[in-house]
């Protein structure tokens, strides 16, 4: 009886300095919260995050990372538990204007795909989607993204709408750079390669690679790939070169940033406007 007494008043404790010791401690958030925008949190080693009520991974050293959904409207919930301690931040969301681009007088092909590359459309996007449903313990996500040309033009952005000789098209969530065919990619971040495909339908020559913690990069229509899939790759490795495989109009690097199945804008995490 009085065993289990101190029992309930244990509980008691724990709840109250749960609730009421709110001290802060560290927690910072890297990021602007635009739609689609990559956000790195460090706090203590050791913490639990919740973003809207799911638990993410917390790095050795206290990092998180998670993204913004392109038309996401609602705010975002981050949850941070640390030695029985809780911060919880509520974050507006800031909009993002999307483009809409007109392109006409491409063949049907590219338009519509002929019913015999349904299958073979099928299978990439499966290859595409495992890669990034990666969700790793690397830490290479918490450092700084660089451009992977050495000449930078951009040429398309994310969220745009294309409307294809009057189709319209789901919207792109790429970032285009113009670039002649041949010219070097660099890597833009350290990560280990986990898809490398010469020939997908859509996108040709294909790398992606994970960063960890869900956070991958993909970089498309590639001429000549020089990684493997498994390979460790650092910052500014030369990884291939711009070509125009896959559908592609013209010789270009198309490049992805993704948080798991969540798309997100590489403009968030590249130093250009
Ligand atoms: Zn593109």
């Amino acid at each position: 009886m009085i065993l289990k007494k101190n029992k309930v008043k244990k509980f008691f404790l724990i709840i109250f300095i749960f609730f009421v010791t709110n001290s802060a401690f560290a927690l910072q958030l890297n990021g602007r919260f635009y739609q689609g925008n990559l956000i790195i949190g460090k706090t203590e080693p050791k913490s639990k995050v919740f973003i809207d009520k799911k638990e993410i991974q917390v790095s050795k050293k206290g990092f998180f990372a998670f993204g913004l959904n392109k038309d996401r409207k609602n705010d975002i919930l981050i949850e941070v538990i640390f030695n029985g301690k809780k911060q919880e931040l509520t974050k507006k969301i800031l909009k993002k204007k999307y483009k809409i681009q007109k392109i006409n007088g491409l063949p049907k092909k590219q338009v519509t795909p002929p019913k015999e590359v349904y299958q073979r459309i099928k299978d990439d996007n499966k290859l595409i989607v495992k890669a990034r449903s990666i969700n790793s313990n690397l830490e290479f996500f918490s450092n700084k993204f660089n451009v992977p040309l050495e000449n930078s033009i951009i040429t398309g952005v994310y969220g745009s709408q294309r409307i294809l000789n009057g189709i319209p098209k789901s919207p792109h969530y790429g970032l285009d750079f113009a670039a002649n065919e041949g010219t070097n990619i660099l890597a833009m971040l350290d990560g280990v390669v986990t898809l490398s495909e010469k020939d997908l339908y859509y996108t040709g020559g294909t790398v992606i690679f994970d960063h960890g913690h869900g956070i991958s990069t993909l970089y498309m229509h590639m001429k000549d790939i020089h990684v493997k899939k498994g390979q460790n790759i650092k910052q500014g490795d030369v990884i291939g070169t711009v070509g125009k495989t896959g559908r592609s109009t013209g010789p270009h690097l198309d490049i992805r940033l993704n948080w798991l199945d969540v798309k997100l804008d590489p403009a968030s995490v590249l130093n250009i406007k």
